[in-house]
C-alpha cells in the first residue's frame, strides 16, 4: 500500500517512521520496517498495530541505521496477519534479501512452483515473498542485486512498487515500478525511494517521478536509472509544491 525508503548519512529510522505516519491516512492493515545494522545483517520489525506502535517497539530497541525501507501494507495475498506483514526476507546461502512491496503479482503462483522444487520454504502466503525468493534466487546465482532486480522484472507480471536490500551490499537500495506509483526524493543528506511525495516532504521537495518498468538505484549521494529496455538514463528532477 505505502513505501518508504531510504539511504542516509545519518540515522535515517526517525525518516522512515515519519514518512509512514504520512502514508497512514491511505489506511493498512500491518506496518513494517526493514533495515541494514552496523555489523552488516538484515532486521526487520512488524506490527499489526498504528504505525506510532512500531515506532515504539523500535525506540525500546534503540535501533538506528543509515539504509533501511519501510511500508505499511494493505492485504491482497494471505490475510491481515504478522506472518504476512512486509518486508519479506530470504536468508540461505550467505544472501540475506529484505523486500517491501505494494501491488500483486499475477504469476505468482507459477513462480511459486518452482521454487518450492529448488528447495525454498515460505513463511507466509503473500505474493510478496515468492518475489523476494526469487530476487533471492538470482543473487545466489551470481548475480548483484541490482542485475537480480532487473531480471526479476521480466519474470513478474502483475502490478508493482518494491523497495529491496541485500545484506551484503548495504549502501544501497534497489528499486522497481509497474503499475503502481513511485518515485525518487533527492536530498542533502541522503536519496530516497517512496510511493507518495508526502512521505519525503521533511527531507526533500527534489523528487524523480518514475516511469514504467524502471529499475533504480540509490546510495547516499547518487541515484541510477534503468529503463525496461536496460538503458541508464537521466531524467528531470522536478521541486513539489506539496506542503508538509
Ligand atoms: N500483495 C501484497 C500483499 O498482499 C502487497 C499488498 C500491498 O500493496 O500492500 O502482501
Amino acid at each position: 500500500c505505502g513505501i518508504v525508503a531510504a539511504v542516509g548519512s545519518n540515522n535515517v529510522i526517525p525518516l522512515l517512521i515519519d514518512g509512514l505516519k504520512k502514508l497512514e491516512y491511505r489506511g493498512y492493515d500491518s506496518t513494517g520496517i526493514g533495515y541494514i545494522t552496523a555489523l552488516g545483517d538484515v532486521g526487520t520489525e512488524r506490527s499489526l498495530e498504528r504505525v506510532a506502535q512500531l515506532e515504539a517497539q523500535i525506540l525500546a530497541k534503540h535501533l538506528e541505521a543509515t539504509v533501511g525501507i519501510a511500508h505499511t501494507r494493505w492485504a491482497t495475498h494471505g490475510a491481515p496477519a504478522l506472518r504476512n506483514a512486509h518486508p519479506m526476507t530470504s536468508n540461505s546461502e550467505g544472501v540475506s534479501l529484505c523486500l517491501v512491496h505494494n501491488g500483486i503479482i499475477e504469476n505468482f503462483e507459477e513462480i511459486k512452483a518452482e521454487l518450492l522444487a529448488a528447495g525454498y520454504t515460505f513463511t507466509s502466503d503473500t505474493d510478496t515473498e515468492v518475489m523476494t525468493h526469487l530476487i533471492h534466487q538470482y543473487c545466489v546465482g551470481g548475480l548483484d542485486l541490482y542485475e537480480a532486480v532487473f531480471t526479476a522484472t521480466k519474470r513478474l507480471k502483475g502490478l508493482y512498487a518494491i523497495a529491496v536490500m541485500r545484506a551484503d551490499e548495504p549502501h544501497r537500495i534497489i528499486g522497481a515500478r509497474q503499475g503502481a506509483p513511485m518515485l525518487i526524493g533527492v536530498g542533502e543528506r541522503g536519496n530516497y525511494i517512496a510511493s507518495d511525495t508526502a512521505a519525503l516532504l521533511s527531507e526533500t521537495r527534489d523528487v524523480i517521478y518514475l516511469e514504467e518498468g524502471d529499475v533504480v538505484e540509490i546510495t547516499v549521494d547518487s541515484h541510477r536509472i534503468r529503463t525496461a529496455a536496460g538503458e541508464f538514463v537521466e531524467r528531470t528532477i522536478h521541486t513539489s509544491e506539496l506542503s508538509a
